[in-house]
């Protein structure tokens, strides 16, 4: 089984997608991960797409496609976070071959979510995400578990932000559209609720659509 998790920047992708990992055992990509640990290691490639990364600007297809294809060995159980984000790369999935079985939708309302990403902090290690609001780390500006330096995100700025959240709006509509002409089975969770209740919510429908496949 593979499933695709999309929500917008601020919806939680990333702790729904730890729980997740614990307990299908998916392995994870986050394809914004693993572009910003390009810039984080100064690679020839993190130069080339560092302004558009800070500017929340999607990466030319062609990059985002060779490192997805370094990344999966074709087996199965893959929790995507990030890709695919527009038509143009669920097509790319289909012509490798990818199968995904359920794509995830994290349903939130901006206002909730423009105070987590006001007030978002990520550790530069194990890319757990705090807020200083609701979600508060024990030693100021450090990670509980790694004791990793808690950072904002350069893109999480208000105006940077707002423009990935309306990119996002309209190219998930169509993503969806082309997922439902194809009969992939779409997860809708209300993303307001508590990080427990959503992912009790995500788990029920998987195991509820599992068992009647
Ligand atoms: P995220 O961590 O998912 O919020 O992504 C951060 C940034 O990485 C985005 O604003 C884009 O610049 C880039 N990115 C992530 N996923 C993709 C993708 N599927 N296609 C193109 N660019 C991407």
């Amino acid at each position: 089984m593979n499933i695709l998790l999309l929500g917008a920047p601020g919806s939680g992708k990333s702790l729904q997608s730890i729980f997740i990992k614990n307990i299908f055992e998916t392995k994870n990509i986050s394809l914004g991960d693993l572009l910003r640990e390009e810039i984080n290691n100064k690679t020839a490639l993190g130069n080339i797409i560092k302004d558009k990364i800070n500017n929340g600007i999607l990466i030319d297809d062609n990059i985002v496609f060779d490192i997805f294809k370094s990344v999966i060995d074709f087996k199965n159980n893959f929790l995507l976070d990030g890709f695919p984000r527009t038509v143009s790369q669920a097509l790319f999935l289909y012509d490798i071959k990818f199968k995904i079985d359920y794509v995830i939708k994290m349903d939130i309302s901006d206002i909730i979510l423009l105070k987590r990403i006001k007030y978002r902090l990520i550790c530069s290690n194990s890319k757990i995400s705090y807020n200083i609001l609701y979600n508060i780390p024990k030693l100021k500006y450090k990670d509980d578990i790694s004791g990793g330096n808690l950072l904002s995100r350069v893109d999480d700025k208000f105006f940077i932000f707002k423009n990935r959240l309306i990119d996002y709006n309209i190219k998930t509509s169509k993503l969806i559209n082309f997922f439902i002409n194809r009969g992939i089975k779409i997860i809708n969770v209300n993303a307001n609720d508590k990080p427990d209740k959503i992912f009790e919510n995500i788990k029920n429908k998987i195991y509820c659509y599992e068992k009647f496949k």
